[in-house]
C-alpha cells in the first residue's frame, strides 16, 4: 500500500497533476462544504493562517495576476493559488478568471500536487456561503433570493438550496438576460423560480446571496426584512460594493477573515464610514467552533462577508488531490 503523508496525500514519488476535469469528477459539494467548514474552524482556533496576498496589474493583456497562500496546521495544507483575471480571454474561448493551486508537503517542502483551480474556486466560494447559511440562517427559511447571475451564481444556488428546506427561489440581476441560467437550475431541482425587482427580493427572501461585480449598493437596508441572512460574496477587491453600509450597521456581521473583510470585503465601506468596527465582525469559524452563538434571535439580520481566502483554495485542492490519488485519476511527473 502507498504510504500517506501528514497532509493526507499519498507519498508516491513525484508531483500529482490533478486536471480541471478530474477536480469536477472527484470533488462534490459535500466534500467542498466540509473542507471549507474545517478550514474556517482552523482559522478561528489559530491553527491556520493566510499569508499576505500579492495582486498586481502586470501591464500586459490587461491582466491582474497574483497569488494567495497560507498554511493550515490542522489540515496539513501548505501551498498557494496563483492566477488572476484576464479580461480578453472570452474572445479566445477561455475563462477570464484563471487559477492553479500548488501544494507542498509541510514536512519536507517538496512539491506534491498541481491542481486546476477554476472549478475549485467556484465550489469553494459556493461552499463558503453555504457554510454561512448552515450556521446562521433561520432554520425555517423558505425563500432564497439570488442577486447576480454570472458564472459563480449557479454554483452558489446549488450549494445554498441544500442547507434549508427552500420552497422557492427569487432572483434579480442587473443584466436580466442572464437570469434564465438560474431558472434552468431551479427547473432541474424542481424549485419554483421568479424574477423580481430588488425591493420585492428584500421583502420576500429569508436568505439572500449577492454574487455580482458591482461597485455600488444593490440592496438597501430598508428593503431587508427582520430575520434575513445575507451572504455577500461578490466584493473581493477595494472599491467593489453590493449592499448599503447601513445594512452592515444593522446586521450582526460575520466573515471568513476580518482583515480582508475590512480592507477588500463588503465591510470596507461601513468601516470607512464609521458605521462598523473590525471588533464588531466575527470570524465564522468562531460560530463553527461554538465560541460564538451565531444568530441569537429570529428577528436578527445576519450578514456573512465572504471575501475568499487562500486557505479555502488549499483546503479544496488538498481534498481534490487526495481523492484523485485514491481513485487513481491523478497523473504524475518528476521534477
Ligand atoms: P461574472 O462576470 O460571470 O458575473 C458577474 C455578475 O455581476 C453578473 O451577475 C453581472 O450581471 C453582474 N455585474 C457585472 N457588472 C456589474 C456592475 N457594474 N454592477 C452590478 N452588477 C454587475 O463573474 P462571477 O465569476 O460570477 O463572479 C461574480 C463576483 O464574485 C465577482 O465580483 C468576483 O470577483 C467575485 N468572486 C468572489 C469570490 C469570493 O471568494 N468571495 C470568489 C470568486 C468570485
Amino acid at each position: 500500500m502507498t504510504p500517506t503523508l501528514s497532509n493526507g496525500i499519498a507519498a508516491k514519488q513525484g508531483i500529482a497533476i490533478v486536471s480541471e476535469a478530474v477536480c469536477e469528477a472527484v470533488v462534490g459539494r459535500a466534500d467542498a462544504f466540509s473542507a471549507i467548514e474545517n478550514v474556517f474552524a482552523a482559522m478561528a482556533s489559530g491553527d491556520a493562517y493566510n499569508f499576505p496576498v500579492v495582486r498586481e496589474a502586470i501591464g500586459h493583456a490587461n491582466a491582474l495576476y497574483g497569488f494567495k497562500s497560507g498554511f493550515d496546521r490542522a489540515g496539513m495544507a501548505l501551498g498557494l493559488k496563483s492566477g488572476g483575471y484576464w479580461p480578453d480571454n472570452t474572445s479566445r474561448g477561455l475563462t477570464n478568471h484563471q487559477s492553479t493551486v500548488m501544494l507542498f508537503d509541510p514536512d519536507t517542502g517538496q512539491a506534491k500536487a498541481i491542481v486546476g483551480g477554476n472549478y475549485l474556486t467556484a465550489v469553494r466560494t459556493a461552499a463558503s456561503s453555504a457554510v454561512s447559511i448552515a450556521h446562521l440562517a433561520r432554520p425555517d427559511a423558505k425563500v432564497l433570493g439570488m442577486v447576480g447571475a454570472g458564472h459563480q451564481s449557479t454554483f452558489q444556488l446549488r450549494a445554498a438550496v441544500e442547507q434549508r428546506q427552500f420552497e422557492r427561489v427569487i432572483a434579480w440581476n442587473p443584466h436580466p438576460e442572464y437570469l434564465p441560467k438560474l431558472e434552468a437550475v431551479c427547473n432541474e431541482l424542481g424549485l419554483p423560480f421568479e424574477a423580481v425587482d430588488r425591493q420585492q427580493l428584500g421583502a420576500q427572501a429569508d436568505v439572500i446571496i449577492t454574487i455580482t461585480s458591482a461597485f455600488e449598493p444593490l440592496l438597501m437596508r430598508d428593503w431587508i426584512k427582520p430575520g434575513t441572512h445575507i451572504a455577500c460574496m461578490g466584493t473581493d477587491t477595494k472599491g467593489k460594493q453590493e449592499v448599503d453600509p447601513e445594512l452592515l450597521a444593522a446586521a450582526t456581521v460575520f466573515t471568513d477573515e476580518v482583515a480582508q473583510s475590512i480592507s477588500i470585503g463588503e465591510a470596507q465601506h461601513a468601516v470607512a464610514e464609521s458605521k462598523l468596527t473590525a471588533e464588531q465582525i466575527t470570524p465564522i469559524g468562531q460560530v463553527i467552533n461554538a465560541a460564538h452563538p451565531g444568530r441569537t434571535s429570529d428577528d436578527e439580520i445576519t450578514l456573512f462577508d465572504g471575501t475568499g481566502v487562500g486557505l479555502q483554495d488549499l483546503a479544496v485542492a488538498s481534498t481534490a488531490a487526495k481523492l484523485a490519488i485514491e481513485k487513481d485519476q491523478a497523473s504524475w511527473i518528476q521534477l
